[in-house]
């Protein structure tokens, strides 16, 4: 039985096939779009695109460089009717073992940064990793981003998922985002237009895609002392959460005013496993792949967690992971 269905984003935009006067040249399957140096390339397994390290082959795969090779993907899209779906870094996504029908627009490759010293804003593209964006703040001795550095996804990702660690999250430095819309224009967006609240955003489940984002820092202040901070965030991360084992983080929205983690490790699940899908023993929040598990062990352990803890304390566990493709329950 089919349970869940792609989350996808389609955009339909009449203005890219309208400014579209070419066609895409086909070459072996492989789609070479014109005024582009990009190529779209068909069955991709996406499991070395996930952190999870599973999950099937998308239908169609493209890496845009910038913003005209990324119009250029989604007129494709457009003109060969093929769904589209957004991948950050993939790290807070189960994709299906049957993989993804459609087009996945890989952001991984939109790559650029600018840190402005006068007044502390830092615009980055979608694709820079959260990361490398919170060592590279320190070095500028910019504060406001230390506690993201053990976020490992893409400014894209981030924005629209309202990413947050230690007591921070994005909404607190967002100033505004540019996005490729629905309609095929590019729009800026403020903290407000997106209504952020707890890892949620209004661009959750949207036809919209980040391109870049815009955040506050507080410039000039001693980048060893911003180095230190960040490098301590670092280390309670190792030390706290199973980072040497393929995961997606946290896999449940905290139910206020418990931890998804207490609830599960109250049901007696620290450890307990599906095929090679673990409750992570140092943290019950976290599923960890022991290697070799399917895409479908996963989604069984967090039906089961759910079932659980539903059980033992009549709280509905959401996802916080977002889960793309169909899943069959065991
Ligand atoms: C070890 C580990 C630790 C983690 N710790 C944290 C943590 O402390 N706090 C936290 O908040 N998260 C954490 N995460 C989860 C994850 O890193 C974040 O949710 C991150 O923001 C996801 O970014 P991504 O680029 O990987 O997005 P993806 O997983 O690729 O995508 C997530 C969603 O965003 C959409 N999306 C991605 N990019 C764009 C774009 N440019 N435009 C439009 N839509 C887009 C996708 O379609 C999807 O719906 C952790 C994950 C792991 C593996």
């Amino acid at each position: 039985m089919t349970i869940f269905s792609a989350d996808t984003y389609i955009c339909d935009s009449e203005k890219l096939i309208a400014s579209s006067k070419k066609t895409a040249q086909v070459d072996n399957k492989v789609i070479y779009l014109p005024g582009t140096d990009c190529v779209v390339r068909p069955k991709v397994s996406l499991a070395g695109y996930t952190s999870y390290r599973v999950g099937g082959p998308a239908e169609w795969y493209v890496a845009p460089r910038d913003i005209t090779a990324l119009e250029a993907s989604i007129r494709y899209a457009y003109e060969q009717s093929l769904p589209v779906t957004v991948l950050g870094a993939g790290s807070n996504l189960l994709v299906s073992d049957c993989g993804i029908p459609g087009l996945v627009i890989g952001t991984r490759h939109l790559r650029h940064s600018y840190f402005d010293p006068e007044t502390g804003l830092v615009t980055v593209a979608a694709g820079e990793a959260i990361p490398g964006l919170a060592w590279e703040a320190a070095e500028h001795g910019f504060e406001g981003f230390e506690w993201a550095v053990g976020i490992p996804g893409t400014v894209g990702g981030a924005v629209v998922m309202n990413a947050g660690a230690h007591n921070g999250c994005i909404a607190d430095i967002f100033v505004s985002a540019e996005v490729l819309c629905e309609d095929g224009t590019l729009r800026t967006f403020t903290s407000e237009d997106l209504g952020y609240t707890y890892r949620t955003s209004k661009l959750q489940g949207s036809k919209n895609i980040v391109t870049q984002a815009t955040f506050q820092l507080q410039p000039g202040a001693d980048p060893a002392v911003v180095t230190a901070t960040t490098k301590h965030h670092k280390e309670h991360r190792l030390n706290t959460q199973p980072y040497d084992k393929p995961s997606c983080g946290s896999v449940f929205r905290n139910p206020k005013p418990y931890s998804a983690g207490w609830l599960i490790e109250q049901s007696g699940l620290k450890g307990y496993q599906i095929g090679k899908a673990q409750v992570a023993p140092r943290h019950a929040n976290f599923i960890i792949n022991c290697g070799g598990a399917s895409a479908c062990d996963i989604f069984n352990l967090i039906r089961h967690i759910q079932h659980n803890v539903k059980e033992n304390w009549s709280i509905a566990l959401e996802p916080e992971v977002k889960m793309i493709g169909n899943f069959q329950i065991a």
